[in-house]
C-alpha cells in the first residue's frame, strides 16, 4: 500500500464516483477524486435534480388554471423564468456544497481539476502532476451527444438549458426520449411553444407502446407539435438572432432555442484509457465484468461511462458494489432486474418489468390487464386527460412481471409497487391487497 500514493483514485465525482469514493474511505482506504467540474455530477448539477425543480416549477401553471374550478380567485398570473432559473440553481450549489461536505467528511481528498489515466496505476492530473493509486475507479458519466450538421452549434444541450438567459418563445427539441419528453412538457407549460423532431417514428423507444402513445396523444392535445421520421438537415442563424432549423420531410421550423437530445454518450475521448490497455465498446464505454472491473486489473469503472443503464440510482448501486467489494470486504453484485424508471413528462410516465411486447416474446401466455380512468381531480378541473395503468402478467404462473403506468404522481405510486413485481408478487396478490380509497394508486389492487 505505501508503494502507491492512495489505495483509491476516482475519476469523476458524480453519483457513481461520489459513492465509491464515500464509501471506500469508510472502509479505511486513502482517497482522492478528480473532479473537473463541480462536485454532484450530471444528475445534481445539470441534471435530474434541477430538471425535476422545473418540472415542480411548470406544474404551477396548470395547478393555477385547475384551482379556480376548485373555488380559488386567482389573478390573472404571469411567470418569472429568472426567478425559478436562479432559484434551481442557488438549490444546485446547495447541493454541490452538501455532497463536498461528504467527501471531506470522509477524507477523500478533493482534487478540482481533470485526469487522464497514464498507466495501470497512475493518473495524470491537468496541471501535470502525476499520482499514483493502487486501484483506479473511472466514474467519469456521459456527455449529451450533438449531431453533425451544418449550424449545429447555434444548439445546446441539456448542459445550458438551465442556465438560459429568457424563456423562449419558440423551441424546437431534437430527439424524443427522456430529455426531450421532459423539455417539452416543461417548456409548454411555461408558455413556449415547442416542437419535437425525431428521426423514427416513435417516442421513448423501450417504453410500452399504449403508454407512450398516451403521451404523444395528451402532449399533442396540449399543443406540442411533433415532426417524425425527421433528420437535421441544417441550422441557420437568423438577422435578428433566432434560427431556422431544416429537417427532412417537413417545413423549416423557426426557432429561439434549440436542444439537442439525441442521447449521451460515454465520455471516455481523451481519458487516455489506452495507456493501461482499458478496452472500449464500440460506443465508446469502458467495457467492464460484474464485478466493474474493466480489462485492466486494477481500473473499475461505474455509471454511465459504462453505457449499461444510464440512470443515477444504478451508478450509485455500481459505486457501492465497488466500494464494498473493493475495500470492505463484502463482494455483492448489482441486481439489474426489474429497474423501475420514469420520464418526468406532463403527465410523468413510470415503468417496471417487461412491456407487453416482451412479455409476449419471451413468455408464453401472457395476461393483460389495464384500468383507463380520468383521475378524479382532473374531472372537478374539467381536465380531460386520462391516467392508464397496465398490468402484464405471466399467465402460467400469475406473477405480475411488469408494470406501466402514466398519469398524476405516477413515478411516486410505481416505485412503490415496482416492490411488488420486484419481489415476484403474482395478480392475486394484488387483488387480495385492499384499496386505498379514494386515490389513483387504488385502480393497481382493482384490475380486472
Ligand atoms: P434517449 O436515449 O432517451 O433518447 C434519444 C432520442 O434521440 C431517441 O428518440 C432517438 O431516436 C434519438 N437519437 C438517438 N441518436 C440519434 C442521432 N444520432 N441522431 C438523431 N436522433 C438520435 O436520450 P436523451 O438524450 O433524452 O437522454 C439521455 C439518457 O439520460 C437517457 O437514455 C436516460 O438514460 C438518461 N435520462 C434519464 C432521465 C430519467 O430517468 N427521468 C431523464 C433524462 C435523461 P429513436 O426514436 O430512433 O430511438
Amino acid at each position: 500500500m505505501a508503494d502507491y500514493d492512495y489505495d483509491l483514485f476516482v475519476i469523476g465525482a458524480g453519483s457513481g464516483g461520489v459513492r465509491a469514493a464515500r464509501v471506500s474511505a469508510a472502509h479505511g482506504a486513502k482517497v482522492a477524486v478528480a473532479e473537473e467540474y463541480r462536485v454532484g455530477g450530471t444528475c445534481v448539477i445539470r441534471g435530474c435534480v434541477p430538471k425535476k425543480l422545473l418540472v415542480y416549477g411548470a406544474h404551477f401553471a396548470e395547478d393555477l388554471q385547475d384551482a379556480r374550478r376548485f373555488g380559488w380567485n386567482v389573478p390573472e398570473c404571469t411567470f418569472d423564468w429568472a426567478t425559478l432559473r436562479d432559484h434551481v440553481l442557488a438549490d444546485v450549489d446547495r447541493l454541490n456544497g452538501l455532497y463536498t461536505n461528504t467527501l471531506n467528511n470522509n477524507n477523500v481528498a478533493i482534487i478540482p481539476e481533470s485526469a487522464t489515466v497514464t498507466g495501470p496505476h497512475e493518473v495524470t492530473l491537468a496541471s501535470g502532476r502525476t499520482i499514483s493509486a493502487k486501484i483506479i475507479l473511472i466514474a467519469v458519466g456521459a456527455w449529451p451527444v450533438v449531431p453533425e450538421c451544418e449550424g449545429a452549434e447555434h444548439g445546446i444541450t441539456s448542459n445550458e438549458v438551465f442556465h438560459l438567459e429568457s424563456l423562449p418563445r419558440r423551441v424546437v427539441i431534437s430527439g424524443g426520449g427522456y430529455i426531450a419528453n421532459e423539455f417539452a412538457g416543461i417548456f409548454h407549460a411555461l408558455g413556449s411553444h415547442v416542437t419535437i423532431v425525431n428521426r423514427s417514428d416513435q417516442i421513448l423507444r423501450g417504453y410500452d407502446d399504449q403508454i407512450r402513445d398516451r403521451l404523444l396523444q395528451i402532449s399533442m392535445t396540449k399543443g406540442i407539435e411533433f415532426r417524425f421520421n425527421a433528420d437535421f438537415e441544417k441550422v441557420v442563424k437568423q438577422e435578428d438572432g433566432s434560427l431556422m432549423v431544416h429537417v427532412t420531410n417537413a417545413e423549416p421550423i423557426p426557432a429561439d432555442v434549440l436542444l439537442f437530445a439525441i442521447g449521451r454518450s460515454p465520455k471516455t475521448p481523451g481519458l487516455g484509457l489506452e495507456s493501461a490497455g482499458v478496452e472500449l465498446d464500440d460506443k465508446g464505454a469502458v467495457k467492464v465484468d460484474a464485478d466493474n472491473r474493466t480489462t485492466c486489473d486494477s481500473i473499475y469503472a461505474v455509471g454511465d461511462v459504462t453505457n449499461r443503464v444510464q440512470l443515477t440510482p444504478i451508478a450509485i448501486r455500481e459505486g457501492q458494489a465497488f466500494a464494498d467489494s473493493v475495500f470492505g470486504g463484502k463482494p455483492h453484485r448489482v441486481d439489474y432486474s426489474a429497474i423501475p424508471s420514469a420520464v418526468f413528462s406532463n403527465p410523468p410516465l413510470a415503468g417496471v418489468g417487461l412491456t407487453e411486447s416482451q412479455a409476449r416474446n419471451t413468455l408464453g401466455t401472457v395476461k393483460i390487464y389495464t384500468s383507463d380512468f380520468r383521475p378524479m381531480k382532473n374531472v372537478l378541473a374539467d381536465r380531460h386527460e386520462r391516467a392508464l395503468y397496465k398490468m402484464i402478467v405471466d399467465a402460467e404462473t400469475d406473477k405480475v412481471v411488469g408494470l406501466h403506468m402514466i398519469g398524476p404522481d405516477a413515478p411516486e405510486i410505481l416505485q412503490a409497487a415496482a416492490v411488488a413485481v420486484k419481489a415476484g408478487l403474482t395478480k392475486q396478490d394484488f387483488d387480495d391487497t385492499i384499496a386505498l380509497h379514494p386515490s389513483m394508486a387504488e385502480e393497481l389492487v382493482l384490475l380486472r
